[in-house]
C-alpha cells in the first residue's frame, strides 16, 4: 500500500469534467487577468467565511504581506508571531520591513500561546498574527482580548485553516484582515499559487485592491507604489469549483480524523493525539500531527516510509532556530516549540483517504513505535 501525505490526483479525477469546462471557459475568453471568475470568486469566498469582503492575491505570503502593509506596519514596528509555525507567516513581517518577536505554543493545541505573548510584549509592538495551525483556530478570545487591551491590531494566518471554526465564530473573521492561502495542498487549494484576505473593513480592502495591482484601479493611474500580486483568473475558475465542495470535504476530513483517534487510542500513553481545543468549534484538520512523547520521532518516520506512508514533520525547525532568523532568540528560547519539533509527525489526511488506509497507517505506527522504543 502507498499512502501519500496528501493526494491531489484522486480529487482531480473527481472533479474532472467539471474543471475542464472551467478551465477551458477562460481560456475561450482570455481575460486572464483580473477576468470575470476573480471576483465571482471574491464574492463566493467572502460569503463562505463570512466577511464584507474578499481580495484575491497572489498567494498566501503576499496575502499576509500586504495586510501589513496596508495596515500601516513597516520599519520601526514589530509584530508577535508563534514560534512554531510555517517560515511565511515570519517572512511576510520582515517583507514588510517590520521585526518579528516570537512566543511559545500551547502545549496541547500547538497554537499560539497568549501567556507567553504576553511576556514577548515590548513597546514597539503594534500586532499580532495568530496562526490557526494544522486546521484548527488559535485561543482567540484570550488573544483578541490581550491585543484590545493593548491596542494592537490582530491579523489572522488562516492559511491552513478555511472553515475552520471558534466559540466567537468562524476563523478569517475576527481580526483586522486574515490572510488565506491557496496553495495546492491546503483544504481550499489552486492549481498553483494563490492567496486571498479576506476583511470587514471597506477602506482597507480598497487599499489591498490598490496594492495588488501596482497601485492603480483605473489603468495607468497609479495612486499608491503598489505591487503585481493578484489572484490568477485561472486559479480563480479552480477555486470557485472546489469552494462548492469544501464544506463535504472539511467534514470528511473531521470524519477521518474520528478514525484515527479511534485506530490510535491504545497508544494513548506514547502520543498526544490531535483534539479540538475547548474554545475551538470546528477543526478542519489541514494536518493529522501527533507528537511522540518517548519513541524517537526519526525512526518512526523512517519505518512509515519505508512502508510506503508518507508522513512528514510540520515543522522540523521553529523560527528562531533558522539560519535566516540568527537573532530572535537561541535554543531555549521557546522550549515548547523545540520540544514539539522534536516530537511531531504529520500522518496522512485528505477527504479521500480510506478508513482501510487509515487502520494500515495506525499499524504500522504501532510497529515503528515498537521498533524505536
Ligand atoms: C501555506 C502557509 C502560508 C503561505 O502561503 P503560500 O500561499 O504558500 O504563500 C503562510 N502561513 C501558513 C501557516 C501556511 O501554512
Amino acid at each position: 500500500m502507498n499512502i501519500p501525505l496528501v493526494d491531489l490526483r484522486q480529487q482531480y479525477q473527481s472533479l474532472h469534467s467539471e474543471m475542464n469546462a472551467a478551465i477551458a471557459k477562460v481560456l475561450e475568453r482570455g481575460d486572464f487577468i483580473l477576468g470575470r471568475e476573480v471576483e465571482q470568486f471574491e464574492i463566493a469566498f467572502a460569503a463562505f467565511i463570512g466577511t464584507r469582503h474578499a481580495v484575491g492575491v497572489g498567494s498566501g505570503t503576499d496575502a499576509l504581506f500586504l495586510s501589513l502593509h496596508a495596515l500601516g506596519i513597516g520599519p520601526g514596528d514589530r509584530v508577535l508571531l508563534p514560534a512554531n509555525t510555517f517560515i511565511a507567516t515570519a517572512l511576510a513581517v520582515s517583507d514588510a520591513g517590520a521585526e518579528p518577536v516570537l512566543c511559545d505554543v500551547d502545549p496541547t493545541s500547538f497554537t499560539m500561546d497568549a501567556e507567553s505573548a504576553r511576556r514577548a510584549l515590548t513597546p514597539n509592538v503594534k500586532a499580532l498574527i495568530p496562526v490557526h495551525l494544522y486546521g484548527q483556530s488559535a485561543n482567540m478570545e484570550e488573544l483578541m482580548d490581550f491585543a484590545r487591551r493593548k491596542g494592537l491590531l490582530a491579523i489572522e494566518d488562516a492559511a491552513q485553516a478555511h472553515g475552520a471554526e471558534n466559540r466567537l465564530g468562524r476563523v478569517g473573521t475576527l481580526g483586522a484582515a486574515a490572510a488565506f492561502s491557496f496553495y495546492p495542498g491546503k483544504n481550499l487549494g489552486a492549481y498553483g499559487d494563490g492567496g486571498a484576505i479576506c476583511t470587514n473593513d471597506d477602506r482597507l480592502a480598497e487599499q489591498l485592491r490598490l496594492l495588488r495591482n501596482w497601485g492603480s484601479t483605473v489603468k495607468y493611474v497609479h495612486r499608491v507604489q503598489g505591487y503585481n500580486s493578484r489572484l490568477d483568473t485561472l486559479q480563480a475558475a479552480v477555486l470557485l469549483v472546489k469552494l462548492h465542495h469544501l464544506a463535504e470535504w472539511n467534514r470528511q476530513r473531521r470524519t477521518i480524523a474520528d478514525w484515527y483517534r479511534n485506530e490510535l487510542r491504545e497508544l494513548g500513553d506514547e502520543l498526544i493525539v490531535p483534539s479540538e481545543a475547548p474554545w475551538s468549534r470546528q477543526h478542519v484538520y489541514h494536518l493529522f500531527v501527533v507528537a511522540l512523547k518517548r519513541a524517537n520521532r526519526d525512526v518512526v518516520l523512517q519505518h512509515l516510509q519505508s512502508v510506503g506512508i508518507g508522513a512528514g514533520i510540520h515543522y522540523p525547525v521553529p523560527i528562531h532556530l533558522q539560519e535566516a532568523y540568527p537573532h530572535l532568540g537561541g535554543v531555549g528560547c521557546f522550549p515548547i516549540a523545540e520540544r514539539l519539533a522534536r516530537q511531531i509527525l504529520s500522518l496522512p489526511i485528505f477527504p479521500e483517504l480510506t478508513q482501510e488506509q487509515v487502520r494500515f497507517v495506525c499499524h504500522e505506527l504501532a510497529i515503528g513505535i515498537r521498533l524505536a522504543g
